[in-house]
């Protein structure tokens, strides 16, 4: 059954938006090479002017970055350094709706998962690590585990906050400082987490933010007075990133593409499964490197299987991202519409069946609707490559081990999900899975206590729990004072 709602927009009065946005360096935002726009997807509506970063940008900023690691930061108690943190999570806690807002409005996805999903997430991870500040010598990595010195952390525009979360508080709480670089159509919230960085009276220079595109973050790569980068975005980009710093001697973490698996077994609860599939794959429009984009089907109950999604589709409600009723929101960009678009097409033209939830889409914007493919094969490009977008390649299988085998035949490797009430046939999937993270009955589950990385394409070094903080420690390091993260 399909309910009508009201509309329930979310006000934006609570944003205040500038007309244009400085570089943040060394504490305060300044002026930079030149500037470009940033739109609501939603409706392609200009929010506000950003800062350009050239490459004598990102050089002052890595000098800022410089000098308040060994001025301030690196010297810092790792108690003092925990304080600034977590004054920072009770600053996002407290302008939540904020925040949860402008993201909307920058990005396209729907305010009820800025809100109860990226917005909570990213005071979590500054919580988490902030606890560990002045416990680093309990980590596990030698009783006094050093910095590394100054981050280069380049993020895509999926999660912007809160890649911005994953990718600051670990760098903050080891006492490195960092140089980050936002999405290009994705700026704001980095903005915002500037201001925030002031209000908490962060010292100048920890954190610094240049705004720009594909060229900033290689000038950032690039960059001689840099010592570790943190990346997250496409496998090809990755790559790119890779053969820059594998010559530089930098320390390198990459977290790239996905094309996960969600498994489901003829045992497993057919509605709760349904629920964790479109989860899977509609959530955040499938801009997602751990989405379950391919789903495998045990052949006895695909038929249920597949009906009960189409019902479950056909209720999934697209439109305004600020409505709070939405569940389904707008397409980042126009490239990324016109990506999902080409891979869509190929679907067709190899010979997989289509369909579409039957949703109209507004008129102003970049939309595309709730779609699964059936008699897909291994072999087709939607079965092979990342569409990040809102579509499912549907496939079955007999036995676990061809699961297995289907699901591990990918070049990535980041994430998994199994649906059985067997918790042997859990274990004994988990052990032969080739994806860093797998959930059981569950998908998109994230907890900053939780390691998250890849195998494979999808990249290497983790984020989140014990094991994200070795990205940024100089495990190997010896105990001098200077530069101790646990002083
Ligand atoms: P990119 O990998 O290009 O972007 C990720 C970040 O890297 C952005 O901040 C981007 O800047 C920056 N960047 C781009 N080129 C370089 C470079 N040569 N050196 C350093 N930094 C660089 O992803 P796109 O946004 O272009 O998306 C393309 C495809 O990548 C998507 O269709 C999707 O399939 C995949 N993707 C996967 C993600 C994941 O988490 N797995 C996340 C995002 C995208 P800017 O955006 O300003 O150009």
């Amino acid at each position: 059954m399909r309910f009508e709602y009201a509309p329930a927009p979310e006000s934006r009065a609570i944003v205040t938006l500038r007309d244009s946005y400085g570089l943040f360096i060394g504490g305060s935002f300044t002026g930079g090479s030149s500037v470009f726009k940033t739109i609501s997807p939603a409706s392609e509506e200009v929010l506000a002017e950003v800062t350009h970063a050239g490459p004598e940008d990102v050089d002052r900023a890595v000098a800022a970055a410089r000098q308040a690691y060994e001025r301030t930061w690196s010297v810092m108690p790792g108690r003092e350094r925990g304080k600034y943190l977590f004054r920072i999570a009770r600053i996002i806690q407290e302008r939540a709706r904020e925040l949860a807002v402008l993201e909307t409005l920058d990005n396209g996805k729907p305010i009820r998962e800025s809100r109860d999903v990226d917005v909570p997430l990213a005071a979590a991870h500054f919580f988490y690590h902030a606890g560990w500040a002045d416990k680093l010598g309990y980590a596990g990595f030698g009783p006094s585990p050093r910095s590394l010195g100054v981050v280069g952390q380049v993020i895509p525009w999926n999660f912007p906050l809160l890649m911005l979360a994953w990718k600051v508080a670990p760098a903050l709480a080891c006492g490195n400082t960092v140089v980050l670089k936002p999405a290009e159509t994705t700026p704001l919230t980095a903005l915002l987490f500037a201001e925030i960085c002031q209000q908490a009276d962060l010292p100048p220079g920890v954190v610094n933010i240049v705004t720009g595109d594909g060229a900033t973050g290689q000038a950032l790569v690039a960059h001689p007075g840099i010592d570790k980068i943190a990346f997250t975005g496409s496998t090809e980009v990755g790559k790119e990133i890779a053969r820059a710093c594998a010559v530089s001697g930098k320390r390198l973490t990459l977290e790239l593409g996905g094309k996960a698996a969600n498994v489901v077994f003829d045992d497993a609860p057919v509605d709760q499964a349904v629920e964790g599939i479109v989860n899977g794959i509609f959530f955040n429009q499938g801009h997602v490197c751990c989405a379950g984009s391919r789903l495998l089907v045990q052949e006895s109950v695909y038929d249920d299987v597949l009906a009960a999604l189409r019902r479950r589709m056909g209720t999934l409600r697209l439109g305004d991202p600020l409505d709070k009723n939405t569940d389904v929101g707008a397409i980042n960009s126009r490239a990324q519409l016109d990506k999902i678009g080409e891979l869509v097409s190929s679907g067709e033209a190899e010979g997989a069946a289509r369909w579409s939830a039957p949703c109209p889409l507004p008129d102003r914007g970049f939309w595309f609707a709730p779609t699964i493919f059936t008699e897909v094969s291994q072999a087709h490009r939607i079965a092979r490559e990342e569409i990040f977008g809102p579509v499912l390649s549907v496939l079955t299988f007999r036995t676990p081990a061809e699961a297995i085998e289907k699901a591990n035949n990918t070049p990535y490797g980041l994430s998994a999900g199994v649906w059985t009430e067997k918790g042997s046939l859990i274990l004994w999937m988990a052990s032969r899975l080739r994806a860093g993270v797998i959930w059981a009955n569950t998908f998109n589950r994230f907890d900053p206590a939780s390691p998250f990385g890849g195998y494979k394409e999808s990249g290497f070094g983790r984020e989140g729990g014990r094991h994200g903080l070795e990205a940024y420690l100089d495990v190997a390091g010896s105990a001098d004072a200077a530069g101790s993260a646990d002083a």
